[in-house]
């Protein structure tokens, strides 16, 4: 059970923050709420105060967490995956109830394999691209490089069963990088969205301690989990 302290406390962590964000921005903005922290029970009165795009990085909780949100009835539930991708974990994760989007694909041999996933489960995949925009070798995502580049493109114009909706960064490290340098990783996406790919694109940048910045630079969707369950 949620306490109904809790439960205004969600909310008013939620209020605050949507308003922030609708200062910062002009365009409608995706907000993820990010419960890799948080206890299902948090989930359950997010979504009874109307929100419903929850993310999740280790597959473990997203499937403990998918399979009681689908016996409690939260149909409407937007399960986003966006923590680093194992292997030996994709077909668990093409499995997860109402999943609504992969943001952390970084290799096209992933891409590959969710591919055969999703036509084995005869549907589609909505997926984003990880790119390493901080240029710190030890981060998780695609280099910036034009071969990589084409490669990830070409590889996806011939797996139909994946739909990519949008590229992610993950810019700050640890709260280490400094302001400039947080920006400027945001703009390495938003400049590789526009020179090499669809315009159209989503772009999945910011969070709590850095979507004020990453809205700025036109983000699209921003996945904050401190700034909402703290
Ligand atoms: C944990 C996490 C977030 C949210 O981080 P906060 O600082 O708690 O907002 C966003 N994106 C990814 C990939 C994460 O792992």
């Amino acid at each position: 059970m949620t306490s109904d302290t809790r439960k205004n406390e969600l909310a008013y962590n939620l209020e605050h923050l949507t308003q922030e964000i609708e200062a910062l921005s002009s365009h409608a903005i995706t907000l993820v709420a990010v419960s890799k922290y948080s206890e299902f029970t948090d989930i359950k009165a997010l979504y009874e105060l109307g929100h419903r795009d929850f993310g999740e990085n280790r597959i473990e909780d997203l499937e403990k967490k998918s399979q009681l949100a689908l016996e409690c009835g939260l149909d409407e539930i937007r399960w986003h995956f966006i923590g680093h991708i194992q292997s030996n974990k994709i077909k668990r994760i093409a499995r997860i109830n109402n999943l609504y989007l992969i943001h952390s694909i970084a290799s096209v041999k992933h891409l590959m394999h969710f591919n055969k996933e999703a036509m084995e489960l005869k549907r589609s995949l909505r997926v984003c691209l990880q790119f390493n925009c901080s240029l710190e070798k030890q981060k998780d995502g695609l280099d910036l490089s034009i071969e990589t580049t084409n490669e990830v493109k070409s590889a996806l114009n011939k797996l139909s069963n994946l739909s990519l909706v949008g590229l992610m960064t993950m810019a700050s490290h640890h709260g280490k990088s400094s302001q400039s340098e947080i920006t400027n990783a945001f703009k390495r996406l938003v400049e590789l969205r526009n020179t090499h790919f669809d315009q159209a694109l989503k772009l999945s940048m910011g969070m709590s301690g850095d979507f004020h910045l990453a809205l700025k630079e036109g983000s699209s969707i921003i996945r904050v989990g401190t700034r909402i369950f703290k």
